[in-house]
């Protein structure tokens, strides 16, 4: 098995790193509450979807 020849410096490493960010969903404000949703999904707060499609709580 190859092993590195190397030890990768921190620069190197922490350059690598720079592409690791934090996977949040896609997450909008609601227009109908300006709660935050997920997009094209009905608002969980206020059950309005496209501003009616009203969900009975
Ligand atoms: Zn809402």
């Amino acid at each position: 098995m190859a092993v590195p020849f190397r030890r990768t410096s921190k620069t190197r490493r922490d350059k690598r790193r720079t592409h690791y960010k934090l996977a949040v969903p896609g997450m909008v404000k609601c227009p109908q509450c300006g709660e935050y949703k997920l997009a094209h999904r009905v608002c969980k707060s206020c059950g309005t979807y496209k501003g009616k499609e009203i969900v009975n709580k």
